[in-house]
């Protein structure tokens, strides 16, 4: 039996410890991954550089986002209801996984964040709307970053092909 607790401990805590939150305008920011990006002196100014710039893509302001909150989860899949294991949900709140394809990130750019402000802005649970598959603007707006993994700062790539989900065929 305590085996078995000691297993789910260690399976919680490969998870992502919770970091302490903090407040971006009228947003609650919630981490629970490890990604390096979210231990940055810099982060909270990223998550708001990038939510801004979403903002002005999907053509939104902060009041579409106030009173919601962002979490960052360190599992590879987050839980979506109705849409089954997501890496980005939408529901009143956003999360949006650290993990790309099995690779923890680098920078707050290349979570699913832009896409899912896409959601709070629009909604558009179907993706009708073109702009889902038309990131190439947004994309300049956040290129040329700094990105960080444990060793210390690298690249940032703002994947677009992360943020693109084809429209309803
Ligand atoms: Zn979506």
């Amino acid at each position: 039996m305590r085996q078995w607790q000691a297993v789910a401990v260690l399976a919680l805590s490969a998870c992502g410890s919770v970091q302490p939150g903090f407040t971006v305008r009228d947003v609650t920011v919630t981490v629970r991954t490890d990604a390096a990006f979210t231990r940055s002196q810099d982060f909270p100014a990223r998550v708001e550089s990038t939510v801004e710039a979403a903002l002005a893509y999907w053509g939104g302001s902060w009041a579409d986002l106030a009173g919601s909150a962002i979490v960052f989860e360190g599992a590879a899949h987050v839980a979506c209801p109705g849409n089954g294991p997501s890496i980005g949900c939408y529901d009143g709140d956003i999360r949006v996984t650290t993990q790309d394809a099995g690779r923890t990130v680098s920078c707050v750019e290349a979570t699913v964040l832009v896409h899912e402000v896409g959601h709070a802005v629009i909604g558009d649970a179907a993706h009708d709307d073109p702009r889902w598959m038309d990131f190439v603007a947004l994309q300049g707006a956040l290129d040329g970053r700094t990105g960080y993994d444990a060793s210390g700062p690298t690249s940032c790539d703002p994947v677009a092909n992360v943020w693109r989900h084809p429209p309803r065929g």
